[in-house]
């Protein structure tokens, strides 16, 4: 067998890549601000801001979207997709809506309540932000390993079971339910162990709480169980993928991650309990309860994206590109999340730029060098993202300066990744000449989406 992992589809529609030179980036970046996320798009030659909903949809897709049923009520194509969330999942009752934030919200909504407590190895920050709306605190009790960028752990994404039992002794009946991320995003991408599924879904119980799993990349996830956690390698991925579910009581998922398409997502509940006001939060939120707020077509491209999140060719080259990309840059001598998750890698920017001072942001001049040399868009997880200017005009910082690269689904080829590899190891060469920044203006709130900047002096 070649050694080469190929890309296991072939293309049928292409976009063109808007082609730029160093100057006219250099113009580019000065209009938006030193703010990446200020540049329009058709400026950018990777796009590698996110893998949310910038995935590309197959033909069977795009098939699908034709025979979409638009009635308002009981339309075909909810029941067809019921159908297959309720083969994956196990869970009887589905409830769809527009994205992940919104299955949250409606969920939250319906059955917390101010001064409770969540546990979760790492919220994803819609989902801290809907409960904290909600007077709900969201506690973070990821494995300590979950926290060490350069310690390679094949499951850093697992919950720790000796916190959460502590919180449920001391703070049990503040506890509506416990929550848990596959994979962890905010923790890089990293997956769980069916093993810590089973053993936190058990404890749980045992206190007579419900598991609520944050299931945007469930489908990563169970491959990374099938690749890495004895006793899985024979087992199909889907099934992998049902025994997951089989230990959750209900799931809030995005579908613009592991389902395959652009917008979309839903809620499923195992028991009856829930049901009635989350239908009702729905109707009031997104819609009647057999689109929430998608079209027909939406509803059709999601049947057929689930199916094809779980194919194995699929996700073992989805998840080899991550891994790829991971082992040029340890080549190249730059630092990053060890290992490389599942839909993105995370550069550590100290490793390139260990002198500049974290006042000059050097995650921030790592991501807007990307841009400069080769056209790349990551996203800076640093103390832009996470420090905050204080009243008195001080600022905070955040531990460590990281760039994510995420991966929309089968967009990019192996050429790509070879480019940006290339383009990484340069701005690791020319590292002498990448300037720092200063913020020249900033919202209070999620400043890295709308600051702007100005080179440090
Ligand atoms: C993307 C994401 C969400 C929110 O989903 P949206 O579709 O962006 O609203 C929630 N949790 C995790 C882990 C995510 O990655």
């Amino acid at each position: 067998m070649p050694k080469t992992l190929i890309e296991p589809f072939r293309i049928k529609s292409v976009e063109p890549l808007h082609m730029t030179t160093r100057a006219d980036r250099q113009t580019l970046l000065a209009q938006a601000k030193l703010n990446v996320f200020l540049l329009r798009a058709q400026d950018v030659l990777i796009d590698w801001l996110t893998d949310s909903g910038t995935g590309a949809m197959s033909a069977r897709q795009w098939g699908a979207i034709m025979t979409g049923d638009e009635s308002y009520a009981g339309a075909r194509s909810f029941y067809q997709l019921q159908a297959v969330v309720q083969g994956i999942t196990g869970m009887p009752h589905f409830v769809p809506t527009h994205q992940g934030r919104a299955a949250e919200k409606v969920l939250f909504g319906a059955v917390c309540q101010r001064g409770q407590i969540v546990p979760n190895n790492n919220h994803f920050d819609t989902t801290r932000a809907n409960l904290e709306y909600l007077g709900v605190d969201a506690r973070d009790l990821v494995i300590p390993e979950g926290l060490q960028p350069a310690l390679a752990h094949p499951f850093k994404g697992n919950i720790d079971l000796a916190r959460v039992e502590a919180l449920l002794k001391t703070e049990g009946e503040r506890i509506p339910f416990g929550m848990l991320t596959v994979t962890n995003n905010t923790g890089g991408g990293q997956p769980v162990s069916m093993e810590n599924i089973r053993a936190y879904a058990a404890l749980l119980k045992r206190h007579g709480k419900p598991l609520v799993m944050d299931v945007c990349r469930f489908a990563e996830n169970s491959m990374f169980i099938k690749m890495r956690e004895p006793g899985y390698a024979d087992r199909s991925v889907r099934s992998i993928a049902e025994e997951m579910f089989s230990h959750a009581d209900a799931c809030t998922m995005s579908a613009k991650k592991d389902g395959m398409v652009n917008m979309g997502g839903f809620i499923a509940l195992r028991d009856d309990r829930w049901v009635e006001p989350v239908r009702n939060g729905l109707i009031m939120a997104e819609g009647f309860p057999t689109y929430g707020g998608l079209a027909g077509r939406d509803l059709e491209a999601l049947a057929v994206g689930l199916e094809e999140g779980l194919d194995e060719d699929y996700l073992r080259y989805r998840l080899r590109t991550a891994e790829y990309l991971g082992e040029q840059l340890e080549a190249a001598g730059i630092g990053f999340v060890k290992p490389a998750g599942g839909h993105a890698v995370y550069l550590d920017a100290r490793t390139v730029l260990p002198d500049m001072p974290v006042e000059h942001y050097p995650a921030w001049a790592l991501c807007n060098a990307l841009y400069l040399e080769g056209g790349i868009r990551g996203v800076e997880v640093g103390s832009v993202m996470f420090g905050k200017r204080l009243d008195d005009g001080r600022e905070t910082y955040h531990p460590m300066e990281l760039v994510r690269l995420a991966f929309p689904r089968r967009v990019y080829t192996q050429s790509h990744f070879d480019y940006a590899a290339e383009v990484i190891a340069e701005v690791k060469a020319k590292a002498r000449d990448i300037r720092g920044v200063r913020i020249v203006k900033q919202p209070r709130f999620l400043r890295h989406f709308t600051a702007e900047f100005d080179w440090a002096t």
